[in-house]
């Protein structure tokens, strides 16, 4: 029995096979397959896809920095196109019976070898070209099939790191708990591991040892132990715990129904963050009266193009008529940072956390931000849907998104189709501009939400995706605790209502502190909501609200 020690951040115990997760791109492998021409197709697509993308880079270079530059994108489209090219990997796939990820990166290495032997230095030039196109190819492959995972067996997955986006991917049915060997635990992936209640546990430290595939293993999502090959003992240990485990939840079941009202009577709402579809059905499971934070930037990760207005509609339209009548805020796409989609093609960036990402690019990119909106209003006729933005700094931003939502309502006035004239508009509260400004912010929009796992990030300066930051990364820290009070009495004194949204809303050492702060809304993972009724149910706050608040701000 091997003995991996991580950071437990999704409690709950997983016992199962080990399987080493791995991006194909990095390993391409060679296997035989039944159906050529089924592989064939899957290149077909793959191609379409990369010359889609190609065309999207070709028309923003051509704006950006004119035809000159921009024409490499034609030329690599054209090359896709190249019939020696596309026979090669055919005749490939047809005449060996292989997969068409070995086809595209054979025919690569054979090409880039051709044109490197020649002498014309513009031929030479083009050896990178096939490689970069291929690479393109490869890449849409991979992340159509690296995320599914195999066999019917639910497995525990392992990986070096997990992006969101892998992690969004992956068949909830088919995975027991994760196991990261880096990442923080503030990070999406783990975030989106507590949401759909999967046990998991980041930065187990070493480098995963491809022995372990296959291999019978534990994880311990509260201690964070992660047991390789257990031993009979072990075993029967933790097969008790998850019972116990179980034992606990169903106690904690007899509370659905009840109301979140503490012994003096004071009421507050429990809502759900949910990343997609399919956590609706825990979060009805669990009593939530609302849904606090539907993340909608994982439709987008999902996806390998942008999700167009009817697929956006269809799963908000679901959403609110599943809610039936409770609210479901619905937060407007929050990509960047750690959340990328290739498609988007975002420049790399030195600091992407402080950089081109959720509102600022809807605002830059306002055909994105459009086809969103639009969806969401008309998704509003079938239920009670809030929408909220984030990663707010200034009321400029605010006006500029105000314009943007005229704009759509009138659209859709003018062609007749049916919405809510009254959806409630919110901002997250995660910068501390926000906060600072809170006061004029609040006389513009109906609410607020604190995000606070970007307000901690940005407010203590320490990079939340950084496991060697872990230590200072405190979002009980007073300059946080003050952060929340002073949003949220700004918020009240202008007559709206405040939730927290970020992780910290589940943090049972404050609960006390946001009741008597007078937090309206507290939006967690759904696993967690009985736990926090319960929590609420036991507070009495006339009791400890002075000497709470007296120590906030002395
Ligand atoms: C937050 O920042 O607290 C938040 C809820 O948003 P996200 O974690 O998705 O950045
Ligand atoms: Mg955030």
């Amino acid at each position: 029995m091997t003995v991996l020690k991580g950071k437990g951040v999704s409690g709950g115990i997983a016992l199962g096979r080990l399987l080493i997760y791995e991006k194909r791109e990095k390993n391409i492998k060679r296997y035989r397959v039944e159906n050529a021409e089924n592989e064939i197709k899957r290149f077909e697509d793959a191609k379409k896809e990369a010359i889609f993308q190609l065309q999207h880079l070709y028309d923003k270079a051509l704006q950006e920095v004119g035809e000159t530059h921009a024409m490499i994108f034609d030329i690599h489209q054209m090359m896709l196109n190249d019939l020696d090219y596309c026979d090669s990997i055919i005749n490939i796939i047809r005449s060996q019976n292989v997969n068409a990820e070995y086809a595209v990166a054979a025919t690569a290495d054979n090409f880039a070898m051709m044109f490197s032997a020649m002498d014309d230095s513009y031929m030479k030039e083009r050896a990178a070209d096939v490689r970069d196109i291929s690479e393109r190819v490869l890449n849409i492959l991979s992340d159509a099939s690296e995320n599914s995972i195999s066999g019917s067996e639910p497995v525990i997955v392992a990986a070096e790191d997990l992006t969101p986006s892998q992690t969004v991917q992956m068949d909830k049915d088919k995975v027991l708990g994760f196991v990261t060997m880096k990442g923080s635990s503030n990070s999406h992936t783990a975030i989106l591991a507590r949401t759909m209640n999967i046990p998991a546990v980041v930065n187990a430290g070493e480098f995963l040892k491809p022995e372990y595939d296959g291999q019978f293993c534990i994880i311990d999502g509260f201690s964070g132990n992660v047991y390789i090959d257990p031993d009979e003992a072990t075993i029967k240990h933790f097969i008790e715990k998850q019972k116990e485990d179980r034992f606990k939840r169903e106690l904690l079941s007899e509370l659905k129904g009840k109301k979140n009202i503490t012994l003096d009577g004071q009421e507050i709402n429990i809502y759900a963050n949910i990343g997609n579809l399919s956590d609706l059905g825990s979060v009805l499971q669990n009593d939530a009266g609302g849904v606090g934070l539907f993340r909608s930037e994982f439709l987008y990760l999902e996806k390998l193009d942008f999700p167009t207005e009817e697929e956006q509609f269809n799963v908000y339209k679901t959403a609110a008529e599943t809610m039936a009548g409770k609210k479901l805020i619905i937060r407007t796409l929050d990509i960047g940072a750690d959340k990328q989609a290739k498609y988007f093609n975002l420049p790399n960036e030195e600091n992407p956390a402080m950089g081109y990402r959720a509102i600022r690019i809807c605002l830059q990119e306002k055909e994105i931000f459009k086809t969103q909106l639009r969806a969401l209003y008309r998704a509003s006729a079938y239920g009670q849907i809030a929408i909220m933005f984030p990663m707010i700094t200034s009321l400029k931003e605010i006006k500029e998104i105000k314009k943007v939502v005229k704009e759509v309502k009138s659209e859709l006035l003018a062609d007749g189709i049916p919405f809510d004239e009254s959806v409630e508009l919110g901002i997250m509260i995660e910068t501390p501009a926000a906060v600072i400004i809170s006061d004029i912010l609040a006389k513009e929009v109906d609410f607020f939400s604190i995000g606070t796992n970007d307000l901690t990030q940005y407010a203590l300066a320490v990079d939340r995706q950084n496991p060697k930051l872990d230590w200072f990364y405190d979002p009980h820290h007073k300059a946080i605790i003050r952060m929340i009070k002073m949003a949220a009495d700004n918020a009240h004194q202008n007559g709206i209502w405040i939730g927290i949204c970020g992780e910290l809303a589940s943090d049972l050492e404050l609960t006390e502190t946001f009741l008597s702060i007078g937090i309206d809304e507290l939006s967690v993972s759904p696993g967690l909501i009985l736990e926090l009724r319960k929590k609420v149910r036991e507070i009495d706050v006339s009791k400890i609200r002075d000497d709470i608040i007296r120590n906030i701000e002395q």
